[in-house]
C-alpha cells in the first residue's frame, strides 16, 4: 500500500470524512511543507501518549484526576453522568451545574455489541456505593439507546439511597448533547426529573 493510501485510509476512519475528503486532505499535506505533516504527527502522538481517563470519573486529561475532580469548590454530593467526554464540555459552557461528572463512555446498543459491562456503569456504582452522593443526574442523550442507558443505570442505583434524575426532554429526541447550545442544556438540567 502507497503512503498516500495509506494515510487517506487512516483519515477515512474517522467521523463525517469519507473517502474522498481523505484524499483531498491527504494531497492538501503534500502541498504544504514538509514541516506541516511532522507537526501533525507530533501532535497525534503526544494525544495519544498523555491523554488518558481520568482514575475517577474517566473525562480525558493529562494528569491522573481531571481538573473537576480536583477542584474543591466543585459540589461534590451531585454526579452528572454523560456519555462521551466531550459531552461535559457542552454541560460547562451551559454554566449551570457545579457538581462532578462520571463519564460512561458510550451508551448501550445492543445492535452493536454494546453491553453494560462496555460502559463504566459498574464504577459509577462504585463512586455512589462510597457515599457522600446525593443525588445522579442521567445526561445521556435523548435518543433510544441514550434513554434505554439512562434507565439501566436508574435501576442499578436504586438500591442506594440518594436521588436518580433524567434531564428534561428540552432537546429535540436524537440531538446530540453535544451539539445542543447553552440555553437548552441549562434548561434541560434545570427543568430534570426524579426518576422512579
Ligand atoms: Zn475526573
Amino acid at each position: 500500500m502507497s503512503a498516500i493510501d495509506d494515510l487517506a485510509g487512516e483519515l477515512a476512519r474517522l467521523p463525517g470524512i469519507g473517502r474522498k475528503t481523505a484524499l483531498r486532505l491527504t494531497y492538501h499535506l503534500l502541498r504544504q511543507p514538509a514541516e506541516q505533516s511532522k507537526k501533525l504527527a507530533a501532535a497525534l502522538s503526544t494525544l495519544a501518549e498523555r491523554v488518558k481517563p481520568c482514575a475517577k470519573c474517566f473525562n480525558l486529561t493529562e494528569e491522573e484526576i481531571c481538573s473537576f475532580c480536583s477542584d474543591v469548590r466543585r459540589d461534590q454530593t451531585v454526579i452528572c453522568a454523560v456519555e462521551e467526554a466531550s459531552d461535559i464540555g457542552a454541560i460547562e459552557r451551559a454554566g449551570e451545574f457545579r457538581g462532578l461528572y462520571h463519564v460512561l463512555g458510550g451508551r448501550l446498543s445492543p445492535l452493536d455489541g454494546i453491553g453494560p459491562e462496555d460502559l463504566t456503569i459498574s464504577q459509577l456504582e462504585t463512586r455512589v456505593a462510597a457515599g457522600g452522593v446525593t443525588e445522579v443526574i442521567l445526561a445521556t442523550n435523548p435518543s433510544i439507546e441514550g434513554e434505554a442507558t439512562a434507565l439501566y443505570v436508574q435501576r442499578k442505583l436504586a438500591r442506594y439511597p440518594l436521588v436518580v434524575s433524567r434531564i428534561a426532554r428540552g432537546m429535540p429526541v436524537g440531538g446530540d448533547l453535544e451539539y445542543a447550545d447553552g440555553v437548552t442544556i441549562a434548561q434541560a438540567l434545570t427543568a430534570r426529573r426524579v426518576m422512579t
